[in-house]
């Protein structure tokens, strides 16, 4: 769940590690660490707090320089945000440090042992236990680092990305993984090694993913050597040329990533149909699904599992390949799912929705099914990502990096996927025919432009925000299709406003929530024409008659709901099942304005990360 950076090469490290650390600050933001190597000593700093704060520090207390370098930047499992449980950490010798991202599970009873050798322990994480249980094995068995990294972490149980320098190698890096991404950028005569390619990209277009269970010793002039952590055997590394360039990753004029991201929609979901979709031809080609149609056409059934807003577009999905595809759909909790003995058989079909494809529970869920025999399919974003890796096929999203924690085009993204998916499984089983398969693509094709229409009522969504920024609570309510849209409206501005925030089901309201409806309460609707519209209009009527503040999402000429509503935002008319494309827009902006007039930091919201790689 944190970030981790290292060089090894000719260059200052410092300057390489600390922007490293900026670009993948998105991933864990309460403090932030440093390790410089000049080949006599090892100088490190860290703190609490932000990467900025870092740099501050630095600029005090850094004298010397090197051309070795490790960075973190921190998202707490173990130990409160404070300076001292801050990564790296160092060895009881000071000769070893440290940083890493995961869980190691059995810490307590490690620490238990090498406190009964003599070990002292400053902070409270499980981190500082792992890399003196590797000076434990240095002394007891004699061995070289990266021997003894193995030997270590073959005792651990749980999850991992670590990066490890010992003074007495001014010349490697010892970097492994388990269950926590790690990738080795590949320059001339110089390497990098970090959580995800952004801090490197720049440098080299070269990189080796390594896979779970792997690790390697990365050496100056020398290259990688990568071996499998259980069994010893050599792995030759398969160098990948990234396809990632600066601009993606960089805001690119805009005040937030988010904003950015949710300004990208259009083109995100082009990106994604585009090569896949041929409207006119009535086309779709997904080689994950083509290679495998009758598996996952005959599913008796399909399970989704996912976390947060992917879980959202999971239940989208299930609305609509019950409606295209005709398959049951259950739709879970990764977190739940994984530890609750789950009926699972061959005949079901997982799908793992995941923007980071490193999400630990959506990992273990996939795992989990297809131990018991069941076709696991998955739908990422970051291409070669664990899930992507783990999973028997799958399609990515094509969305370009996401970078503000707050998912924006992400969402958008998987939606527009799964939609191709139910329709291509839909043709083959002949549950819808192909005027039905013809029309949504055709409809499919016109939603970017529809989005930008959405996009253009930015000022009017701000002066909403304006009026309603200081509300403490919030309800948003949808029905169908547009009911996980209600609740990803929710959750995004719980997320980054702090504002509390619920999503129901508008006809839900009645059986609990309408208690809290006084004139304090603002209550966004979103009442699109085709979708139970006359439903939710009394809906709204129930919410006005109980002195509400209505803002309703309306389809373009609505004058009915004009009329009750204190607010309207348009939408251009579309298909039921594809509204939550365009519907979901002005609920991301409503809650990014929001957050900005109330100075809160929209892209790092306090407590969250971007890619939970921890339980
Ligand atoms: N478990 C470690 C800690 O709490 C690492 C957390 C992380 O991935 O940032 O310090």
């Amino acid at each position: 769940m944190c970030g981790i950076v290292g060089y090894i090469g000719h260059r200052d490290a410092y300057p390489v590690v600390l922007k490293g650390l900026q670009r993948l600050e998105y991933r864990g933001y309460d403090s932030a660490g440093i390790v410089l190597y000049d080949d006599k000593d090892l100088k490190l700093s860290k703190t609490k707090g932000k990467v900025a704060d870092l740099k501050a520090k630095l600029e005090q207390e850094i004298s010397t320089n090197g051309n070795l370098g490790i960075g973190h930047t921190r998202w707490a499992t173990h130990g409160q945000p404070n300076d001292v449980n801050s990564h790296p950490h160092y060895s009881n010798s000071g000769d070893l440090v440290i940083v890493h991202n995961g869980i190691i599970e059995n810490y307590d009873a490690l620490k238990k042992e090498l406190k009964t050798r003599g070990y002292k322990f400053h902070s409270d994480t499980d981190t500082e236990v792992l890399v003196n249980l590797i000076e434990d094995v240095q002394v007891q068995e004699g061995v070289k680092l990266g021997k003894a990294v193995q030997i270590a972490l073959n005792q651990t149980v749980g999850a991992y990305a670590i990066a490890v320098v010992d003074k007495k190698k001014p010349n490697e890096i010892v970097v492994a993984r388990l269950g926590s991404p790690l990738a080795i950028g590949v320059g001339e005569d110089e390497y990098f090694v970090a959580s995800d390619a952004s801090p490197f990209i720049e440098f080299t277009n070269n990189a080796i993913y390594l896979e779970d269970g792997e690790m390697a010793v990365v050496r100056r002039g020398k290259g990688v050597k990568v071996r499998k952590i259980k069994d010893d055997a050599l792995v030759d590394p398969y160098v990948q040329e990234l396809q990632l360039n600066l601009e993606q990753i960089e805001k690119g004029g805009y005040e937030h990533f988010m904003l950015k991201e949710i300004y990208e929609q259009p083109n995100a979901i082009k990106d994604t149909y585009r090569g896949r979709m041929l409207a006119n031809k009535g086309i779709v080609k997904m080689a994950g699904i083509d290679d495998n149609i009758d598996r996952i056409a005959n599913a008796k059934r399909i399970l989704i599992v996912a976390c947060g807003t992917s879980w959202h577009a999971g239940l989208v999905a299930e609305y609509i390949f019950e409606d295209l595809a005709r398959i049951p759909v259950e739709v879970e909790y990764a977190s739940e799912f994984r530890y609750r003995n789950p009926i699972i058989s061959e005949n079901d079909v997982i799908i793992a929705i995941s923007q980071s494809g490193e999400t630990a529970d959506t990992m273990a869920a996939i795992k989990l099914a297809k131990e018991k025999g069941a076709f696991a399919f998955g739908v990422c974003n970051v291409v070669g990502s664990s899930i992507s890796r783990e999973t028997d096929a799958g399609a990515y999203t094509h969305a370009g990096p996401e970078i503000g924690v707050a998912s924006t085009k992400a969402f958008t993204t998987q939606i527009t996927v799964l939609t191709l998916m139910a329709l291509k499984l839909g043709k083959y089983k002949g549950t819808i025919s192909n005027t039905t398969f013809m029309y949504h693509l055709q409809e499919l094709n016109t939603i970017p432009d529809k989005v930008e229409m959405v996009l253009q009522n930015n000022e009017h969504i701000k002066a909403i925000a304006d009026i309603y920024k200081n509300a403490r609570n919030c309800l948003y309510l949808g029905r169908g299709f547009n009911f996980p849209v209600a609740l990803e409206g929710a959750l995004k501005l719980k997320e980054i406003s702090y504002i509390h925030a619920e999503g129901y089901p508008a006809a839900e309201m009645k059986h609990g929530p309408i208690a809290l409806i006084d004139e304090q309460m603002p209550v966004i609707v979103i009442a699109t024409r085709k979708g139970h519209y006359e439903k939710v209009v009394s809906n709204i009527q129930e919410i006005k008659s109980r002195k509400g503040q209505i803002i309703a999402v309306v389809t373009e000429g609505d004058e009915e709901v004009r009329d009750l509503a204190d607010h309207v935002i348009e939408v251009p008319e579309s298909m039921e099942s594809l509204s939550p494309l365009l519907t979901t827009i002005p609920l991301q902006l409503l809650s990014y304005h929001i957050a900005v007039m109330l100075g809160k930091n929209v892209d790092q919201p306090r407590n969250l990360a971007k890619s939970v790689t921890v339980e």
